[in-house]
C-alpha cells in the first residue's frame, strides 16, 4: 500500500478505517501478484513443448525424411507427444480458469458413492493394468449430495496419480466412510514414494511437482490437484494429503453433510 495518501487520525474509527483500505489494497497487490505468476508460469510450461515441436519440424524441413526416415519417425512421434501434452495444458489451464472464476455452477444432487467411486476406477483401470497396479473399490452403501461429473474427475486425478506413483505389483485402494457431523470423508490409498512432509500442502498449488522431472516422467501437467481443490471447496469440502516417504500417500476428502 505504497503510494497512499492517507491521514492517520487516532480516533479509533479513524484508525480502523485506515487500515481496512490498506488491507484492500495489500489483496489487491497480492492478487495481482500472483496473476502475474502464474503468467510467467505458465508460459513457460507452455513454451517446452512449443520449442521442441518447432526443432522437430525445422528437422523434418531439413530433410530428415530423406536422409534418416527412423530418426523422422522419432521425431514426428516425439512431436506429437508435445503437442498432446500442450493440448493437455491448455485445457487443464481452461478448466481450472473456469473453476476458479466461479462462471460455472455444480450440478449437485444425492449421488451413491459407490456409483462415482467405481467409474472412477473404470476410468482407470488400463492404466492401472498396464502399470501391474491392483485397484480395490470398498464397498459402500453411503450418499453425497454431489456434482457427479465433477467429482467423478477427482476421483479420476487421484487415481491417476496413485497408480502412476505406485510400484508394480502394488495396491491402489478407494474408500467412503463417514464423516463428522453426518458428512462423509472419501479416500484414495497408494503404496508409492510418498510426499515429502514440507510438500504435503504445496502439491495442491498450480505447476506444483514434488520431483522437476515428474512432468517428463510421469507426463503430468501439475494442475491435476490444483483442480481437485478448486471442485471438492466448490463442495464446501476440504482435500488433504497424508503420507510416510517411500510407503504411500493418502488423500482424503471431506464433504459436508
Ligand atoms: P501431475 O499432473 O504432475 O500429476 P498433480 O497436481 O496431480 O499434477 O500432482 C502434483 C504433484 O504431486 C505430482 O507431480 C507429484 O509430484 C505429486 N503427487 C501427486 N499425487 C501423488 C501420489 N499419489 N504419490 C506421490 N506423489 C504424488
Amino acid at each position: 500500500w505504497i503510494g497512499l495518501s492517507v491521514r492517520m487520525s487516532f480516533d479509533r474509527q479513524g484508525i480502523s478505517s485506515v487500515q481496512a483500505i490498506a488491507r484492500d489494497v495489500t489483496e489487491r497487490h497480492e492478487l495481482e501478484r500472483l496473476k502475474d505468476e502464474f503468467i510467467a508460469v505458465a508460459s513457460h510450461e507452455l513454451r517446452s513443448p512449443l520449442t521442441s515441436i518447432r526443432a522437430a519440424l525445422s528437422l523434418l524441413d531439413g530433410g530428415l525424411l530423406e536422409s534418416r526416415p527412423e530418426r523422422a519417425k522419432e521425431t514426428i512421434a516425439l512431436a506429437s507427444r508435445n503437442a498432446e501434452r500442450l493440448m493437455r495444458l491448455v485445457n487443464e489451464m481452461l478448466d481450472l480458469e473456469r473453476l476458479e472464476s466461479g462462471s460455472e455452477v455444480l450440478d449437485r444432487m444425492p449421488y451413491e458413492l459407490a456409483e462415482v467411486m467405481g467409474q472412477a476406477a473404470e476410468t482407470v483401470a488400463a492404466a492401472a493394468e498396464a502399470a501391474d497396479v491392483l485397484l480395490i473399490v470398498r464397498p459402500t452403501t453411503l450418499t453425497a449430495c454431489i456434482d457427479p461429473d465433477r467429482m467423478l474427475r477427482v476421483l479420476v486425478n487421484l487415481l491417476s496419480n496413485a497408480v502412476k506413483f505406485s510400484p508394480r505389483g502394488g495396491c491402489v485402494w478407494v474408500a467412503a466412510e463417514k464423516g463428522p457431523q453426518g458428512g462423509v470423508v472419501l479416500s484414495v490409498r497408494d503404496q508409492g514414494r510418498g510426499i515429502p512432509a514440507g510438500q504435503l500442502k504445496s502439491v495442491f498449488g498450480r505447476f506444483r511437482q514434488v520431483r522437476a522431472s515428474d512432468s517428463r516422467d510421469k507426463g503430468g501437467t501439475g494442475l491435476g490437484l490444483a483442480i481437485c481443490k478448486s471442485i471438492v471447496e466448490q463442495h464446501g469440502g476440504e482435500i488433504w494429503a497424508e503420507s510416510r516417504e517411500g510407503e504411500g500417500s493418502t488423500f482424503r476428502i471431506r464433504l459436508p453433510r
